[in-house]
Order: C-alpha cells, then sequence, then structure tokens
C-alpha cells in the first residue's frame, strides 16, 4: 500500500513539546500483538506519528500477563505468529509444536525491538478514558498517571480476553493462604511444593496448569462447575523436515489460513456427520484424536454446530475417551460433560489433564450442584457446608470477555454518549470494527468480528491491515474522521444475532455469550461468519468505497468542507 498524505488536521495540530508527545495522529491502546503490529503499520508505513499506551511493564499482552503453569497457545507455532514480515516468520525458530509463553513473550520482545517500537510506548501506563471533541474532531485520552494526549485516531488493541474475572465469593478477602488468578500470575512464579492447592474453575487455563500443579502440590482438589470438552493436543517437537517444507511454504500457508475459516490449515469434511456412518465417523475422529490440536472440533464435521443429533455423534465418541482416560468411572462420569453441545464452549487442549485424576493426592468436585458458598480464612466452604482447608486458591475463572477491557475504559463519542451505556444490551458494531457515534475509534478484534473463533495472529494483522486501509482512505480524502452509518451497524449486528440464532452456539452458558458474568447481557459476541468469508466482506466494503461508512469534514472539489 503506498504511504498516504500526512492528514490535513495534523497541521492544526501544535508542536511537541520536548519529552513525552501530548499530540499525536494516533493513540493505540495495548502492546500485545495487535497493538505492536498497529504501531508498525501507522508509524513505520504511513508515516503517522503514534504512541501505545499499555497497563503492564512490558509488550506482550495476553503473554505478558498469563504466566501460569503449562501456559501457551492451542494453535501450532508456525501460525500463531506474525505474517507479515517474511524474514522474521522465516527466521523464528520455534522449540515445539505450541509455543509454551515465554517464546510467544520473547518473540513479541524481539518484533518490538526489531522495529524500535518501544519508544512509541509508555508503559505501566492504564487508558482509563477516551472522549470525542465533537468541534476538533479529535480523541482525548486519559490515562491512570495523569497522562493526557490528544489523537484524530484512537485504536483498541486491548485483546478480548484481558479482563480478568475473579467472582465474588463472600469473603474472599479473609483468606489467610495464597491467591492467584491465572491471568495475573506472578511473574516469579509460584512454587506450590507441599502445599494443599485449590483450583476453581475448569477452562482451557486451568486444563493447561492442573497436570502441572499436581506435580508439585501435596494435595490438589479442583472445583468444577461445568465438565468440558477436552481433546489432546499432542505437543512435543516438531519433525525437522516438516518444519523444512514449512518455511518453503510461506505463500502456501498464509494463503490458506487466511482463507479459511478459523485461521487454521483446517477444513471441514465434504459430509456432514449426519451422513456419515458410525464406522466412518470412528475412523475420522480418532484420526484426529492421534493427530491432536483443534481439528476434531475446528476440522471435522461442519453440521455439528447446527443439528444436535449430528453433534451427539461427536460428544458420543469424546465421552468413550474420558471412560477409557478416568480410572475412576464416579469421577469420569463428573468430568464427561453434559446439558450443552460439543464446540459451542471453547475447547481446551489437554497434555494429561484426565490422567491427572488418577493421581491418589488430586480429587474434583462439583460446584454445580453444591456451589462455593464462601472463602473463609483457611479454605473454603461449599452450600451443603462441606470445609476445605488449602494453602492456596488458584482462581482459573477466566475473563470478562470481548466487550470487558473495552467497558473498563471510560469511552465517550458523540454528544458525550458512553459506550458501555451504547452496549447495555450487547455489542453494537459495524464489521467488528467500530460502533456508530465514535468517530475515529477502531477495535481490533472487537465483539462481532471473527476474533476469539479464530486462530487470534490471523484476525489480528487482517484488522490491523484493514484498519490501516481505512485510516489512508481517511487521509487521502482530506477528510477529518470516518464512522459506520448507523442502518449498517443495524445491519451488521441483525446478521451477527441470525448467524448465532441458526447455529447452536447460543445453547451453551459460555463467555462467548457473556454467561460467566453475572449480569452481562446474554449476546453471542463473535461474528460466525468466519475468517475467510469475513476479510473478502471487508475487501468488498473497501471496493465499494467503504461502503456502510460515513467520511465527515471532508473537502469537497471546491474546498469546502463537506
Ligand atoms: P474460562 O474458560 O472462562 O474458564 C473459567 C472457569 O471458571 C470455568 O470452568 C467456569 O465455570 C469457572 N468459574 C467461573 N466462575 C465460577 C464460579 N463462580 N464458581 C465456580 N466456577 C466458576 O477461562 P480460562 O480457562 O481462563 O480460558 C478463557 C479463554 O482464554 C479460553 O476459552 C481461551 O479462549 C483462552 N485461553 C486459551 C488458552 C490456549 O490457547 N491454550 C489457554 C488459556 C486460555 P463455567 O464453565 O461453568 O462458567
Amino acid at each position: 500500500m503506498p504511504d498516504a498524505p500526512a492528514a490535513p488536521a495534523e497541521s492544526r495540530v501544535p508542536a511537541e513539546p520536548a519529552g513525552l508527545p501530548d499530540h499525536v495522529d494516533a493513540v493505540i491502546i495495548g502492546a500485545g500483538f495487535s497493538g505492536l503490529y498497529m504501531l508498525h503499520r501507522l508509524r513505520d508505513e504511513m508515516g503517522m506519528t503514534a504512541r501505545i499506551f499499555e497497563a503492564a511493564g512490558g509488550v506482550g499482552g495476553t503473554w505478558y500477563w498469563n504466566r501460569y503453569p503449562g501456559a501457551r497457545s492451542d494453535s501450532d507455532s508456525y501460525i500463531y505468529c506474525y505474517s507479515f514480515d517474511r524474514g522474521l516468520w522465516e527466521e523464528w525458530e520455534w522449540s515445539e509444536r505450541y509455543p509454551e509463553q515465554h517464546e510467544i513473550l520473547a518473540c513479541l520482545e524481539h518484533v518490538a525491538e526489531r522495529f524500535g517500537l518501544n519508544r512509541d510506548i509508555e508503559f505501566s501506563t492504564r487508558v482509563t478514558a477516551a472522549t470525542f471533541d465533537e468541534a476538533a474532531s479529535r480523541w482525548t485520552v486519559t490515562t491512570d498517571t495523569g497522562r493526557s494526549v490528544t489523537a484524530q485516531f484512537v485504536i483498541t488493541a486491548v485483546g478480548a480476553l484481558s479482563a480478568s474475572n475473579t467472582p465474588q465469593f463472600p469473603g474472599a478477602g479473609t483468606f489467610g493462604g495464597d491467591s492467584y488468578h491465572t491471568g495475573l500470575w506472578p511473574h516469579e512464579g509460584v512454587d506450590f511444593t507441599g502445599q494443599r492447592v485449590a483450583v476453581i474453575g475448569t477452562g482451557a487455563s486451568a486444563v493447561q496448569a492442573v497436570p502441572l500443579i499436581a506435580r508439585q502440590a501435596a494435595d490438589l482438589t479442583v472445583f468444577q462447575r461445568t465438565a468440558n470438552y477436552i481433546v489432546p493436543a499432542r505437543n512435543g517437537p516438531v519433525d525437522p523436515e516438516v518444519k523444512r517444507a514449512r518455511k518453503g511454504d510461506y505463500a502456501g500457508i498464509w494463503g490458506r489460513v487466511r482463507s479459511s475459516s478459523f485461521g487454521f490449515e483446517l477444513y471441514f469434511l465434504e459430509k456432514g456427520a449426519l451422513e456419515s456412518s458410525d464406522e466412518e465417523i470412528e475412523r475420522e475422529l480418532m484420526d484426529r484424536w492421534n493427530q491432536g490440536g483443534v481439528g476434531i472440533w475446528l476440522g471435522s464435521y461442519g453440521d455439528i454446530f447446527f443439528s444436535d443429533e449430528a453433534n451427539a455423534k461427536i460428544r458420543k465418541f469424546l465421552n468413550e475417551r474420558i471412560r477409557e482416560k478416568v480410572h475412576d468411572p464416579q469421577t469420569a462420569a463428573l468430568l464427561t460433560p453434559k446439558g450443552y453441545p460439543f464446540g459451542c464452549k471453547r475447547n481446551p487442549l489437554d497434555s494429561g489433564y484426565y490422567e491427572t485424576f488418577n493421581l491418589p493426592h488430586v480429587h474434583l468436585v462439583d460446584v454445580k450442584a453444591n456451589p462455593i458458598a464462601e472463602i473463609t480464612p483457611t479454605g473454603l466452604r461449599l452450600t451443603d457446608g462441606t470445609e476445605y482447608e488449602f494453602d492456596a486458591i488458584v482462581y482459573a475463572t477466566g475473563f470478562d470477555a470481548m466487550t470487558g477491557p473495552l467497558n473498563k475504559i471510560d469511552v465517550r463519542g458523540r454528544d458525550g454518549q458512553v459506550l458501555r451505556d451504547k452496549w447495555s444490551d450487547g455489542p453494537r458494531t459495524y464489521l467488528g470494527l467500530m460502533s456508530a457515534g465514535y468517530p475515529n475509534l477502531f477495535m481490533i478484534t472487537g465483539p462481532q468480528s471473527p476474533s476469539v473463533l479464530s486462530n487470534m495472529p490471523v484476525s489480528i494483522e487482517q484488522h490491523v491491515e484493514f484498519i490501516a486501509r481505512i485510516i489512508g482512505a481517511v487521509r487521502d480524502r482530506g477528510a477529518q474522521a470516518i464512522e459506520p452509518e448507523s442502518q449498517a451497524e443495524d445491519a451488521w449486528v441483525a446478521h451477527n444475532q441470525e448467524l448465532a440464532q441458526a447455529s447452536l452456539f447460543p445453547t451453551a452458558d459460555t463467555w462467548y455469550m457473556g454467561a460467566n458474568i453475572p449480569g452481562k447481557p446474554r449476546v453471542f459476541m463473535p461474528y460466525l461468519g468466519l475468517v475467510g468469508p469475513y476479510r473478502q466482506k471487508c475487501d468488498e466494503v473497501a471496493a465499494a468505497g467503504f461502503e456502510g461508512f460515513e467520511f465527515t469534514g471532508s473537502t469537497d472539489k471546491e474546498g469546502a468542507l463537506a
């Protein structure tokens, strides 16, 4: 893409004082995968002034905070990374099939170093508010350090799973032992040797952490509200031949993942489960089970997301695997998911999770039938009065997903409207990128985009590149701002809901639906239209002159403001 000319609005911006700038073209919130690439794109390829504010003490986003034992991506290393710089992709060596937290963090630190990004990042600085000034057509971004910066554009790169959720159990503050949240793990690590440990929650974080905590703890009790369908990761070193072949297929790999359904090199079978015999299904699923990874979920039968009858065939297969792995029939029964379809709750990958429950010092407690009533000074008490004593409690209780990180910021658009008020019944966006009434405010992998239903770096890169393209168009047209037309937003919201309602996803109580946060509106948040078609839709919107968006403050042929 050619460099865009400097924005006319910028010529009216006061000169920057020495030291930190108070006025920039763009403020980016967050220095994870999305924020870092956005900064590089705007600053180094479009010649804009840009500043990242980052609450953490370093780059990395999710991978800065989530340092719990076993933390790694469930996407294969070779596609859980940036593709925008071919040299970077070809040079970087991952040690295993799935990248571990410290390796992903090291990669992001390397990227920040390679492109000199750190000089435009203010660390340990949390954005508290962003307010749009209609007269100046600029945003004022304020932070918890008292800094206030104005910008023509604001890009939220805050991640979909960055607002940690710790349930408000009565007495939580009274616990005399140590408490941890998986998403806010101490950097120095935690040694559980000889301790009695509780893990609350059984999502993807717990599934990774439990086997490793069990290796250290003297006694481990896992409190499960909802059993998950879990499939094997089969992590390990990648065959050097496979690695070599991949390095030689940059264009092929990225072409395929970008046009795929979920940002992986995975495709649904042509025949659905309903059209297949039990023997065929068993063979196909066993093949994916043995390969490990998300293949059973995102690369087997497409009809499992729409037909409960089809879905039941996968559930039967997975339930049999649980009974094979878990020795105690009662524990196996408790670990067997009930009451919701496979694949409609995020499917974690395990490395020894089920087997951990065969160890004599590991216990599983059902807190659906008998919820946690309170945290006590020595442990916790269940509703039926049963008490447990612990030295440490690990909250693997997840996040206020997708809208949570945005709603933590006091975002005020036209007429002072607060974004979280506008979204009180659920998110309202056009393309999951912008919300009407919030000119020049972009969301990377926001709600109503494929986001968490995809391999995130693929969706992040697409959004960063599309946002850069939109900003380029604003500047090319000599406009001051862009925002969605409200009809386009209404149509996109309706389209999202139609897709979700046609699927089984809303039948499961999940964080996709906001169901894990008391009081949160029940709305399916990610876009179900899939990665490839979504990318195509964005390209079509751009080709049609950014259809559905309105440019404002532009000059017409005579130079008058439109
Ligand atoms: P999560 O999937 O939301 O799991 C939270 C767990 O805490 C659930 O089992 C939940 O039960 C339980 N819980 C919440 N409130 C509770 C309460 N009041 N009482 C008892 N249990 C309670 O969170 P997560 O495991 O951190 O994962 C979140 C997402 O982050 C994943 O789905 C994934 O997208 C991403 N992630 C990815 C990876 C990876 O790629 N390997 C690793 C970790 C996380 P319910 O199910 O009943 O709500």
